[in-house]
Parts: C-alpha cells; sequence; structure tokens
C-alpha cells in the first residue's frame, strides 16, 4: 500500500486533537470516520471543524467549495466498530496508560491485520502501546501539534517493532495531507517533549529562586531567542498538569535527577493553577 492508496482513515477521540486531525485529513480529499464515546464531542468537533475551515477561507488559504468538501468527507459515530476498513486509524483519546492499551486491543480486533494503528501520545511510550496489539511492526507514533490545522509538524515515531513499510507510509502521508514529518525514535518525551519541558521546567526554577518575575523570564526567551511565547506562558497554554505529567514521565523513565520537576509546578498544579483553561497560572486569565 502507498500513501495514495488510503482514501479513508479512522479517528478516535474528537478532543482538541482529535478534530484538527479529522480537518487535515478530510482537506487533503480523504475521508474520515470520526469516533468518540461522548455524541456531544462529536457534535463540538464538527462545530469547530466548520469554524476552523471558515476560518481558512476567509485567509483565502482554501476556497468555498474545498471547505465544503471537506466538511462532508468527515462522518461521526460512536462505535468504534465503524473504522474496520480504514487502511489507518489515528488514536487521540486522553493521555491515559490503560484507555489507550484498551482502545488499541479492540481495535486490533475489528481492523484489517495490514492496517496501520497510529498513536498521538505525547508521552507514553510507542513501543509500550504496541504490546497491546498483534502487529507491533504496523503500530507507529503520530505526533501531531496543536493546533493541528496550523501547525507544521508531525513528529513520526518508531517503536522498536515499527517496520520501514509502515514507517515510510505514515512519512508519505504526513506530507500527502501538507505536513513536515520528522522521523524519531521512541525514547521518552520524543524530541518534542524531551527539549521543550525541561526548558519550562527550568523557567518555573528560575522564578521559584527568583531569578526574574515571570513577565522577565518570558521576555528575555520571547525577544533574547525569537520564541514566539516565553516558556511561562507556554505553559499555562499547554496546562500545567500536562506539563508535570510529562515531566515526571522524563524523570522517573530516563531516571535522571535533572528531569525533577520544580516543586513550584507540583504546587500549582495541587492548588489546582491549572494555566489558561483554569483561568490562573502562572499568569491570570480573565477570559477562562
Ligand atoms: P481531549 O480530552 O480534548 O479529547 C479526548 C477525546 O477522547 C474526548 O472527546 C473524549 O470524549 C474521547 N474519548 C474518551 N474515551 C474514549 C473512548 N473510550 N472511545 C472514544 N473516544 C473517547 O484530549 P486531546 O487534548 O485531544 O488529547 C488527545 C491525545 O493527544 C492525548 O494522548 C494527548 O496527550 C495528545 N496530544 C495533545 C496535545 C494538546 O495540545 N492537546 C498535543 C499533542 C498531543
Amino acid at each position: 500500500m502507498n500513501e495514495n492508496q488510503v482514501d479513508v482513515v479512522g479517528v478516535i477521540g474528537a478532543g482538541t486533537m482529535g478534530n484538527g486531525i479529522s480537518h487535515v485529513f478530510a482537506l487533503a480529499g480523504i475521508d474520515v470516520v470520526l469516533v468518540d464515546a461522548v455524541p456531544e464531542a462529536l457534535d463540538r468537533a464538527r462545530a469547530n471543524i466548520e469554524k476552523n475551515l471558515s476560518r481558512q477561507l476567509s485567509k483565502n488559504r482554501i476556497d468555498a467549495a474545498g471547505a465544503r468538501a471537506a466538511l462532508d468527507r468527515v462522518r461521526t459515530e460512536t462505535d468504534l466498530e465503524s473504522v474496520a476498513s480504514a487502511p489507518l486509524v489515528v488514536e487521540a483519546v486522553p493521555e491515559n496508560r490503560d484507555l489507550k492499551f484498551e482502545i488499541f486491543g479492540r481495535l486490533d480486533e475489528v481492523c484489517d491485520e495490514q492496517a496501520v494503528l497510529a498513536s498521538n501520545t505525547s508521552s507514553i511510550s510507542i513501543t509500550e502501546i504496541a504490546r497491546s496489539v498483534s502487529r507491533p511492526q504496523r503500530f507507529i507514533g503520530m505526533h501531531f501539534m496543536n493546533p493541528v490545522p496550523v501547525m507544521q509538524l508531525v513528529e513520526v515515531i518508531r517503536g522498536l517493532e515499527t517496520d520501514d513499510e509502515t514507517t515510510e507510509l505514515t512519512l508519505a502521508l504526513c506530507r500527502r495531507v501538507g505536513k513536515t514529518p520528522v522521523e524519531v525514535n521512541d525514547f521518552p518525551g520524543f524530541v518534542s517533549n524531551r527539549i521543550l519541558m525541561p526548558m519550562i521546567n527550568e523557567a518555573v526554577f528560575c522564578l521559584l529562586e527568583g531569578v526574574a518575575e515571570a513577565e522577565a523570564i518570558d521576555t528575555v526567551m520571547k525577544l533574547g531567542m525569537n520564541h514566539p511565547l516565553g516558556p511561562l506562558a507556554l505553559a499555562d497554554l499547554i496546562g500545567l498538569d500536562t506539563c508535570l505529567f510529562i515531566m515526571q514521565v522524563l524523570h522517573r523513565d530516563l531516571g535522571d535527577s535533572k528531569y525533577r520537576p520544580c516543586p513550584l509546578l507540583t504546587k500549582y498544579v495541587a492548588a489546582g493553577r491549572l494555566g489558561r483553561k483554569a483561568g490562573r497560572g502562572f499568569y491570570e486569565y480573565g477570559d477562562a
């Protein structure tokens, strides 16, 4: 199978990432079967896809017929078996090991044995999730970035058993939908979070130790390093609970004390100051 023979993909989980992933495939002319356990999540996902397509239309990035056709290509379902005929299924359910194991165990039963099964996990080992299927050579990580329709990168993660054919197909498919894939091997945090999260964690240490105020730390990184957002503002956007979870994975799985989560990050999460979504993190947000 080559990338042009992939005429339909299954997407499991219609949240933040699942609706973006569906959007990108549909806009590239590929039918999408989007599955979520919660019917209201499917309604929200369709509304979000429509809104984001309209935004692209208003910026003249796509035309009206293309936007309409893309929306028509997305079919929503609540039953996992609806993806049975898809040659590729991308999972985007919450970051929970047991849940991902359960979903892939079921997908392994319903999908064709040649189908590629991919996870959008940001921190769980691809090699480990692949243990839940009988085809670890056809299992791969497709780590899309948020917001998916906007961000260029897909980190394509090879598990220990992932074969060359699966990797090549996945890389080619990313290119077909207009993304730039980067192939990496399966290690905790892959490349993106292995580098990003310790940088954020170090910024929190700077705040804890009184090296500078939050705004000053972010300004140094924005104006000095040309980062579009400072690390503390970025942490608020990602969610401090997510940042802490990924630091804990790096610390546990790499076993090096340099990855210890900053106690101030732990304290903010304990207090419910989770960032933008909670209205408060390192900054205050009136609009949450
Ligand atoms: P989310 O919470 O926004 O969406 C998850 C969706 O999965 C929800 O709609 C939920 O109803 C659905 N779901 C839960 N259990 C299900 C089941 N058994 N069957 C079908 N659907 C089910 O999560 P998200 O932010 O989109 O993250 C999804 C994955 O992508 C996670 O693994 C996360 O680590 C990863 N990721 C997230 C981001 C990000 O910035 N949000 C970036 C990169 C990767």
